[in-house]
């Protein structure tokens, strides 16, 4: 396993895989701390939970360079990831044992009540563009919850993979309640299929998200998929156009476009689209592209530069499909994963700007004549992860994302973010299943009937 810099595409350090007896150790030692952990006090996890918050705070700065160096987001957005991790740790420390108390239902006998129990190791695949949040996102919630867990990381970050491994360890938590595996994808099927490994969570895209789910069916195995998105924005008639642009030009760019819930599609009314056209390709152009390190820049390369390639064909076979190139849309000189800020004008049907996720800086614009087409087109998708409505008619907004847009998170007037205090996941191909609020610590726990008569 190598970590190469984006950035300067060198070789940061190369990693030995876990040998199969090495994972098979590591899967017995987890499982055998599961038997004791899962009796340990709420108390007792909170202050170990506190104290990993305390060590990613105190770390910050050395955590974020390494994340700067493995996958190339911006140094100020990688130390902002790691205060939002440590923000994760203390909302499940303080919240756990709320969510996850007893629950009395009245029936005709004495006593029934439903009972939150803990369901042992639980495998976590994880992708590199989030390296520490998308990790401790699971972390927390399970290890609160009274499970351990394996971390099978994208096998660009090992470092991180290890780091994080470390870190729960110096807050005090015993040595095998989180452990990572150094594997390839190939390896994650035999993993599933250890009997010592009880549910699988897997963030990441949607094929991989299919090979693990009928990984686990086939054992019967939980599963939580966190998958692709291509989020839908609508432009209203009445909208901030000046405001709409700003806000969803952050939010395409946030980790150099990387994320699953950036927002991707801009469906815009025919009234305005002229105008948010003009100040959205301004705002895109406006941005500079750089060394992650420098506090100036505004996007990093992109992760690798085998993305960086496939990126651009995405806009290459959609350009030759009729897609309007308005700003970016080449490959930078040199050696790095660079991809500029792009902005696809004309896009639709049969087009990967269109269909497909496009993971990485560009953005799509698709004029409609009304609110009916505009919300036809956003759905016309096989994602639903996230999706967003600016207008200044919260009702028309509110209703539009309760009943018209078909995603798992709906954000009117802003992007979708995620938040320890809501539920976080999508429906079709972007996955099932939720993470984060009381929502996802209850995924991976025995709901367990108990009625004494
Ligand atoms: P990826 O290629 O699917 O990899 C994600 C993880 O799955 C990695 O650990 C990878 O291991 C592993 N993997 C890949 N193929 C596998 C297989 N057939 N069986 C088992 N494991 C497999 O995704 P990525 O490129 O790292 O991340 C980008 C994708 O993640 C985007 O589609 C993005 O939208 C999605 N994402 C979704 C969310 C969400 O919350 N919904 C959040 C973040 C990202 P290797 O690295 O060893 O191949």
């Amino acid at each position: 396993m190598q970590s190469i810099n984006p950035y300067t595409n060198q070789l940061i350090k190369t990693y030995q895989n876990h040998s199969e007896t090495e994972v098979s150790q590591i899967i017995n030692d987890v499982d055998l701390t599961f038997h004791e952990w899962k009796s340990t006090r709420f108390s007792f996890r909170k202050e170990l939970m506190d104290k990993l918050a305390e060590k990613l705070e105190e770390q910050k700065e050395v955590l974020a360079d390494l994340i700067v160096s493995e996958m190339g987001k911006v140094r100020k957005e990688a130390i902002g990831e790691i205060q939002k991790c440590a923000w994760v740790c203390r909302y499940y420390a303080e919240e756990a044992k709320g969510f996850l108390q007893n629950e009395e239902i009245k029936t005709e006998v004495s006593h029934s009540y439903v009972s939150f129990q803990p369901i042992g190791t639980v495998l976590a695949v994880m992708p590199w563009n989030f390296p520490f949040w998308q990790v401790f996102r699971f972390l927390a919630p399970a290890l609160m919850a009274g499970n351990t867990g394996l971390l099978k990381h994208a096998s660009n970050v090992p470092g991180c993979a290890l780091a994080i491994e470390e870190l729960v360890a110096d807050a005090g938590f015993p040595k095998n309640v989180f452990r990572t595996l150094l594997i390839g994808g190939s390896e994650v099927k035999s993993v599933i299929e250890n009997p010592k490994v009880k549910a699988v969570t897997l963030t990441g895209s949607t094929p991989a998200g299919k090979s693990v789910a009928v990984a686990a069916g086939f054992v019967l195995k939980k599963t939580v998929l966190e998958l692709g998105g291509s989020d839908p924005y609508l432009i209203l008639e009445d909208a901030d156009v000046k405001e709409a642009a700003e806000l969803y030009v952050a939010s395409r760019l946030l980790n150099a476009g990387q994320s699953c819930i950036g927002a991707k599609r801009f469906i815009v009314m025919d009234s305005v689209y002229e105008t948010f056209k003009d100040e959205f390709v301004k705002q895109m152009k406006a941005v500079s592209f750089g060394d992650p390190m420098d506090d100036g820049t505004t996007i990093g390369p992109l992760a690798r530069v085998d993305l960086r390639d496939e990126l651009h064909e995405q806009v290459e076979q959609s350009v030759e499909k009729g897609a309007t190139v308005l700003c970016g849309g080449f490959v930078p000189k040199g050696e790095n994963a660079f991809y500029p800020p792009t902005v696809l004008e004309n896009v639709g049907e049969g087009m990967p700007a269109y269909h497909d996720e496009l993971f990485g800086p560009v953005a799509s614009l698709i004029k409609v004549k009304n609110i009916e087409e505009g919300v036809r087109i956003a759905n016309d998708t096989v994602f639903g992860l996230g999706a967003g409505v600016f207008t200044k008619d919260l009702k028309v907004g509110q209703e539009l994302a309760e009943k018209g847009l078909e995603a798992g998170c709906v954000f009117v007037n802003d992007f979708v973010k995620s938040d320890p205090r809501l539920p976080f996941g999508g429906i079709k191909e972007s996955g099932y299943g939720r993470e984060l609020s009381s929502f996802g610590i209850r995924e991976f726990v025995n709901i367990k009937t108990v009625v004494v008569k």
